[in-house]
């Protein structure tokens, strides 16, 4: 029997601390799901369908990662799934205390689910989807910060006048 995960989140962008998790977590489980998040509450950067194509290129040929989308409620996309494991990164302490009441909550609307933490690399711990998109607006260098393709449709964006590279 194989081992599936989803590994949600908002992807907005995609971020090599992201691509570092998704290596990391294919050790542990047989395949992924890489699930972006839509939050109402939030205006993205990237649109779902944007968000999805730049991950689907960026694990481009890995028959072991699906990329998808999903509305509403975690443990809701989980059970219509049929997968009941979800997992999650940590970066740094801050991270914690989110991620511990977002579990709990979680675990409190579907008994059967859990999280699996893993941590960051030092490399990429002080990577975030929302400081790169900061960084990458005022035109800094955040080439070793996402996948090639991330960072051409940043560039794409944030118009060409701003060099990122
Ligand atoms: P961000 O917080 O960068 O906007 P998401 O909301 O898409 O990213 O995060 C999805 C999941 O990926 C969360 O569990 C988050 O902790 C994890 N994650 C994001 N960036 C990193 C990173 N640099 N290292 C480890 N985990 C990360």
């Amino acid at each position: 029997m194989s081992r599936i995960a989803i590994y949600p989140g908002s992807f907005d962008p995609l971020t090599n601390g992201h691509m570092s998790l998704i290596h990391r977590g294919l050790k542990i489980f047989d395949g992924l799901v890489v699930a972006v998040a839509n939050n109402p509450d939030k205006t993205p950067l990237f649109s779902i369908q944007e968000r999805k194509q730049l991950i689907a290129d960026a694990v481009a040929g890995d028959a072991r990662v699906e990329v998808d989308s999903f509305d509403g409620l975690l443990v809701d996309y989980a059970k219509k799934r049929g997968v009941h494991t979800v997992l999650r990164g940590l970066r740094a302490v801050s991270d914690f205390e989110f991620e511990f009441q977002l579990a709990n909550m979680n675990r409190k609307l579907d008994p059967q689910f859990d999280s699996i933490f893993v941590m960051t690399g030092e490399d990429y711990f002080y990577v975030s989807a929302r400081l790169v998109r900061e960084v990458a607006r005022f035109g800094g260098d955040v080439s070793d910060l996402v996948p090639g393709n991330v960072l051409e449709a940043l560039l794409r964006k944030y118009g060409q006048s701003k060099r990122i590279s």
